[in-house]
């Protein structure tokens, strides 16, 4: 990563968020090209990074300066491939075979399709009513099994296992201390459960305006943007609502 690329980021969930609104990412799509290079643009979402990928091309999403995916499980820079580090973190306390084989012994859980799977994300679908019966069951199991894990729950439908120490927030907190990016400088965008944690890290965050109920009506600090606009909308919105726009480009001193 050159090191002319400047301390701050705009980390954006992908479905819901920066995807979900046509018109709305078509503004957002010339102001992040009017501002290109103001900030490390970040793509943090659930989805592995060839499903993310694929979004992106479907989309004409920009390329980011980084990936992170597997609902914060992995890390790939454009131009250094896969943070080898985290990686490495991840795989400490993670054996996915027994992560999988602890989980199917529930039959409400429904494994999803293999192209959803990760390394470090074993994906189900559970209704919310039995969720909250296995969830801390399933657990304790991970954690007696030396695969110590977080269940994150999304869309009163998607659960994703992933180890303990992932999370969208913990990968962002990795790549500030990695580029020197205070809180104040790190942008955080999002609309459902799994954006929780990168929203309350402390810094500047929006929920876009068609954020799910489970994300803001349970407990999110009032200090994240609640914006009207919807995905894309709600992202520009914020962009003006913190003076992002107005940000002097690279180089210049603040
Ligand atoms: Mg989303």
């Amino acid at each position: 990563m050159p090191r002319s690329l400047p301390p701050r980021m705009l980390a954006t969930d992908l479905d819901g968020t920066l995807v979900g609104n046509r018109e709305g990412l078509s503004r957002l799509k010339d102001v992040l090209q009017a501002h290109a290079g103001r900030w490390m643009l970040v793509y943090a979402t659930g989805r592995t990074l060839s499903q993310g990928r694929q979004l992106q091309e479907d989309e004409g999403l920009p390329e980011p300066d980084v990936w992170v995916t597997e609902v914060g499980a992995a890390i790939t820079y454009k131009d250094e491939g896969p943070d080898l580090a985290w990686r490495g973190k991840m795989a400490a306390h993670w054996n996915r075979d027994f992560v999988e084989r602890t989980a199917l012994a529930w039959p409400e859980l429904t494994p999803q399709p293999v192209e959803a799977n990760g390394d470090f994300k074993v994906p189900f679908r559970v209704a919310p009513s039995d969720a909250a019966e296995i969830f801390p069951v399933l657990t304790e199991r991970l954690k007696a099994g030396d695969s110590p894990a977080l269940l994150v729950y999304s869309s009163q439908r998607d659960l994703d296992i992933i180890p303990a120490a992932a999370g969208k927030g913990a990968a962002l907190s990795h790549l500030m201390a990695r580029f020197g990016v205070g809180l104040a400088d790190m942008l955080t965008c999002g609309d459902s459960a799994n954006d929780r944690d990168m929203l309350c890290l402390g810094g500047p965050a929006v929920a876009v305006g068609n954020a799910h109920a489970e994300l803001v009506e349970t407990g999110l600090p009032t200090t994240v943007l609640r914006a009207k606009g919807h995905a894309a909308d709600g992202i520009l919105e914020a962009l003006t609502h913190y003076g992002w726009l107005e940000l002097d480009p690279p180089g210049v001193a603040r």
